[in-house]
């Protein structure tokens, strides 16, 4: 396992939602690719399975119903420590899963006074054991979404650029605002956006691209914004090879490792690391559109994908929902370890390793 970095500027761990009300626009992809690929490069990291549908976990190769206990276990019992629900996936990586029960968590955690800060109570004694921790968020700004907002430094937007896309994310900006407001997390800051399924030769798509470069530029020094917050390069390129990797239970890295997909989510991973570790650039050389130029790095696959649509279609699911912080709600703080940790009761540590089925 590799060290913590010692630069004292990086807060360890760097905790980051991947959110977006919208549904299929790539959270998921992100989270698990962009973990993936801090794990490969040395960082230790935890992914978090926030949405009932169970898709990272599935993406990671964990069927929700043989894990054993689960993010609902977690939040619903006082007793349930964390190393209990930590599967160890690949090295440096670690998964906390879900499965369908987690909707019930909703309902069931409606009346408890500390109920969007459990998920963060229980990660509090273990915080030095990561580096990153990336929290998939469901497409709902439910409790479970607010659990993560509520430990969280950053929000990351993973989005399409596509017509309304701005609206889409003035929206989320406005509900990151919210949280901050009622005490939720006032240290919560939108990190930047993910273009994700990007095909840039729509002139649509430079319209969208230019319209959220501007926004950030215009909007530097915004509280709500990180300092380096910016649309993200590389944007991640349509591939069907991102589709494909979850039904084998594999990343990218695992399934098709030289791929535009994986040589995007490389390169992303990199420019994350190196917000906040000084000497290394974030700049580079994009244009409009969000591409970035990328060194072949001995793949064997074009990097410019064919026209090839994927299989497995994102869909548009799901209207955004409204938010659960009514104004002027400020939930008590919970301070850090008042729900009791108990020692581990069982063994906890299980390794998950891809499996074999590798197209290439
Ligand atoms: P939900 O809101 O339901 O949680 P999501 O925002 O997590 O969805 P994903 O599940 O990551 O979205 O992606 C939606 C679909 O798009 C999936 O089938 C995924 O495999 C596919 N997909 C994601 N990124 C890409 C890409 N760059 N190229 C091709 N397909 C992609
Ligand atoms: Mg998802």
């Amino acid at each position: 396992m590799s060290q913590p970095s010692n630069d004292a500027s990086v807060r360890h761990p760097r905790v980051i939602a991947l959110l977006n009300q919208k549904g299929g626009v790539g959270k998921t992809t992100s989270t698990v690719n962009i973990g993936a690929a801090l794990a490969e490069l040395g960082k230790r990291v935890c992914l978090v399975d926030m949405d009932p549908q169970g898709h990272l976990s599935l993406h990671l190769g964990l069927d929700g119903e043989s894990v054993g206990d689960t993010v609902y276990e977690l939040l619903l019992e006082p007793d349930v420590p964390l190393k209990q629900v930590v599967v160890k996936v690949r090295p440096d990586l670690d998964c906390i899963p879900s499965r369908v029960d987690l909707a019930a968590a909703e309902i069931e955690l409606a009346n408890d006074a500390d109920r969007l800060k459990r998920l963060g109570a229980k990660f509090a004694p273990h915080m030095d054991e990561y580096d990153y921790i990336l929290l998939d968020c469901p497409p709902s700004l439910g409790t479970l979404t607010l659990n993560a907002l509520s430990m969280a430094q950053e929000v990351y937007v993973p989005m399409q650029a596509h017509f309304l896309a701005m609206q889409g994310f003035t929206k989320l900006l406005e509900t990151v605002g919210e949280v901050c407001r009622n005490g939720v997390n006032i240290d919560l800051r939108v990190g930047g956006v993910i273009l994700c399924m990007h095909e840039k030769q729509s002139t649509l798509v430079k319209e969208v691209v230019g319209e959220l470069d501007a926004f950030f530029e215009e909007n530097q020094g915004n509280p709500l914004l990180a300092s380096f917050a910016r649309v993200l390069r590389p944007a991640i390129r349509k591939n069907i090879k991102l589709a494909e990797a979850p039904s084998f239970g594999q990343t990218i890295f695992d399934y098709a490792p030289w791929c535009p997909g994986a040589l995007d989510y490389r390169t992303l991973a990199e420019r994350i690391i190196a917000q906040h570790e000084p000497g290394t650039s974030v700049d580079d050389p994009v244009d409009p559109s969000g591409d970035v130029e990328l060194e072949s790095k001995g793949s064997s696959e074009p990097e410019v994908e064919p026209e090839v649509e994927p299989e497995v279609e994102p869909e548009d699911r799901s209207e955004p929902a409204s938010t659960e912080v009514a104004p002027g709600e400020v939930d008590p703080p919970v301070a850090a370890g008042t729900i009791s940790v108990e020692p581990r009761t069982r063994s906890t540590e299980q390794t998950v390793t891809p499996k074999s089925k590798n197209p290439g």
